[in-house]
């Protein structure tokens, strides 16, 4: 099991407590920054207090008047605009065979605010930010290209955002805000009203406001909060996802079944769809008034079972996370099984929604989170070890092992494997590997 990697340091390499990575392949190179005293990934760990701190974002509904709105419509504008340039920028770059780096970038931008009044009007700080996004985001898509990432994989080269398809989305750092009187100032002199559904833990370090596809605004601040550490239990878990039940796990009191609240929102959604389709803009026309209220709808109901399924999905989270020391989850990659058939997909979402908030759970509260590949853990017997030769087909829900002839059930034996491959023993858990049985090493 030395494949095994801390992907969020904790204390010490080993008696540390985060979100690691275990299991096969391309795994053992997501090797963090193991010092102590630096933050990797979300986790800080102070060099003398021993105090962690996590990096959270704590997000609220703002209360926006007509000014502001004008006022924060017209910055994204600016910064939409500067983003677009970026973007024929740096084609032109390419084809002519030049560096288009960060500096580049911000020297352009310094030259276009000189010479454009309008520009020069907004607050610099957002600009800078978007330029600076701009230049983060061509450099992980040239950075996947050079390690020939499959296609389906790679981040995309950053494109052209047009008016009505992106919503706004503006960044302030430290100094780019300020909060006054329970208000949010921004640069500018734009003044905000913020719903404080929650108090701040900490004081925030950046800011950004964005509007969501229904026209709310909100304003998401990141703060270094403390972790809260829960009593040990001394007690494992593996979990292993699916589209029946979300989750199966080594322990029955865990299982969750996969949440229907999809379904009547579903029969809404096709409803909607029917009367978009029927209210449908011919081509080169702007929408009718009964198109966008569909379409409204239709965004009000996808919002509501997003809501309902990362509720469901904290709850179950913060009973795991309770009950366990150590987590050994599989590392679920939804866009593989998307592009399928409608229940597929929101399966999909629900183990997405699910596996994230497992993670920030985790965090949180300083749980020992591990991520083991998926490959192959549906082949594997959890209790001598021996691989299938072929892989189970969907609708073969027991497991059989042909080597020493295992019977459980198909995401039991999964969930088990997922402990055995994140270097947990399951002794005591229901139906574990007998003492003495030989330990398979991990692939
Ligand atoms: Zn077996």
């Amino acid at each position: 099991m030395q494949t095994c990697v801390p992907l969020f340091a904790g204390r010490s390499e080993h008696g540390g407590r985060g979100v690691r990575v275990c299991g096969t392949r391309a795994y053992g190179q997501l090797v963090g920054n193991r010092l102590t005293g630096t933050e990797v990934k979300g986790v800080r760990v102070a060099g003398e207090t021993g105090e962690m701190t996590q990096r959270a974002r704590y997000t609220y509904r703002l209360r926006v008047s007509a000014t502001a709105r004008a006022e924060l419509e017209g910055e994204w504008g600016r910064c939409r605009w500067l983003w677009n340039e970026c973007v024929a920028r740096a084609k032109k770059a390419h084809a002519d065979g030049e560096l288009c780096g960060p500096a580049r970038l911000d020297q352009m931008l310094t030259r276009a605010r000189a010479v454009t009044p309008w520009l020069a009007e907004g607050a610099s700080v957002p600009q800078q930010q978007i330029i600076r996004d701009f230049a983060a985001s061509r450099t992980k898509a040239l950075k996947d290209i050079r390690n020939r990432l499959p296609l389906k994989r790679r981040a995309g080269m950053p494109r052209h955002k047009k008016k009505h398809e992106v919503d706004p989305s503006l960044n302030y750092t430290r100094r780019g805000f300020r909060l006054k009187g329970g208000r949010l100032h921004l640069a500018g002199g734009i003044i905000l009203t913020v719903v404080w559904s929650r108090p701040l833990p900490a004081e925030p370090s950046s800011v950004r406001v964005y509007r969501d596809h229904l026209g709310h605004w909100y304003a998401s601040f990141v703060v270094l909060a403390p972790i809260e550490p829960l009593p040990p239990t001394g007690a494992v878990i593996g979990i292993d996802w699916g589209v029946r039940e979300t989750a199966t796990t080594t322990s029955d009191a865990h299982d969750l079944p996969h949440p229907r609240h999809g379904r009547k929102g579903q029969e809404k959604l096709s409803r909607y769809d029917r009367m978009m389709a029927r209210r449908k803009p011919k081509k080169g026309q702007a929408g009718s008034k009964g198109y966008r209220e569909a379409k409204r709808w239709r965004a009000k109901t996808y919002a509501k079972i997003a809501r309902q399924r990362q509720d469901t999905a904290r709850k179950w989270a913060k009973k795991v996370v309770r009950d366990h020391d150590v987590i050994a989850v599989e590392d679920f990659r939804p866009k593989f099984l998307a592009r399928t058939s409608m229940a597929r997909k929101a399966a999909d979402a629900a183990i997405g929604a699910t596996k994230q908030a497992l993670i920030e759970m985790g965090r949180k509260h300083a749980r020992d989170v591990r991520l083991v590949h998926p490959a192959d853990t549906t082949m594997d017997c959890a209790r001598c070890g021996a691989r299938a030769k072929h892989a189970l087909p969907l609708s073969e829900r027991t497991y059989t092992c042909t080597a020493c002839g295992a019977v459980s059930p198909r995401d039991k034996n999964s969930a088990r494997v997922m402990l055995l491959r994140a270097g947990l023993d399951p002794a005591g858990v229901e139906g574990a590997r007998p003492p003495g049985a030989p330990l398979r090493e991990a692939a």
